[in-house]
């Protein structure tokens, strides 16, 4: 579904990803681990387009995204997910929905209502908080707000930076139940982490050190 070969990034003179390869085949959940700085962040902004230069092969459901901009990227079914959330501060949690609702590029297109319907199910929490300014919310609760978001955009695979980070534990566990859930549903996923909540559940494992691919493990 998503493969990522010999890709290598820069910001400006600076080298942040050394000849990176990896690949997310449909339905699989792969956890990118490593410590602050090696690079997770800049894997996955290369991979939807809003990181820096970049150098490679990417290649999404076997369209190359080189050369596509982050907007054609995510019309392509690709979602991301953040770790700065991004929400619309001032927006209620159902606008903040709404605004991003766009029906799948493929397949039957389900409407906003279902679109709504299926995001409640999996954080039932947001669905009490529909009316609520995304800026009286929680830090877990917007992370969850900022999942949900992403979904509205109908996606055929999620990347998802560190949604655990910074989180209170009871939140932490809905977010991990409600991806797992997601993996159940067939969705495609890639996770960067540090806490390793989900590692245990992922397909793969890998492991980035200094910009570059360090080990594959499999639980
Ligand atoms: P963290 O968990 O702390 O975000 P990370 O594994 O996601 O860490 P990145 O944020 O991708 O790591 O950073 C990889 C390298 O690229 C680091 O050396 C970092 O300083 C550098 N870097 C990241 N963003 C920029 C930027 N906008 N401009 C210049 N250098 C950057």
């Amino acid at each position: 579904m998503l493969e990522v070969n010999g890709l290598s990034a820069w910001y400006g003179a600076a080298q942040a990803l050394f000849g990176v390869s990896l690949s997310v085949g449909p339905g699989e959940l792969v956890v990118l681990e490593g410590l602050n700085g090696a690079g997770k962040s800049t894997l996955l902004r290369s991979i939807i387009g809003l990181g820096p230069q970049v150098r490679g092969v990417l290649l999404f459901q076997g369209q190359a995204l080189a050369h596509l901009p982050a907007h054609t990227r995510a019309r392509l079914g690709l979602g991301y997910v953040p770790e700065d959330r991004r929400l619309f501060a001032d927006l209620t949690v159902l606008e903040n929905l709404l605004v991003a609702q766009r029906t799948a590029a493929t397949g039957a297109a389900p409407t906003a209502a279902q679109q709504l319907e299926q995001v409640v199910v999996l954080f039932p929490a947001l669905k009490s908080m529909l009316k609520r300014r995304a800026l009286e919310m929680s830090g877990g609760e917007q992370q969850m707000l900022s999942i949900a978001r992403t979904l509205m955009t109908s996606p055929a695979m999620l990347l998802l930076d560190e949604p655990c980070e910074g989180i209170a534990p009871v939140l932490v566990e809905s977010i991990v139940e409600a991806l797992l859930l997601l993996k159940r549903q067939g969705m495609a996923m890639l996770v960067a982490e540090q806490n390793a909540l989900l590692a245990a559940h992922a397909d793969r494992v890998i492991t980035l050190v200094a910009g570059q691919t360090g080990a594959y493990l499999t639980p």
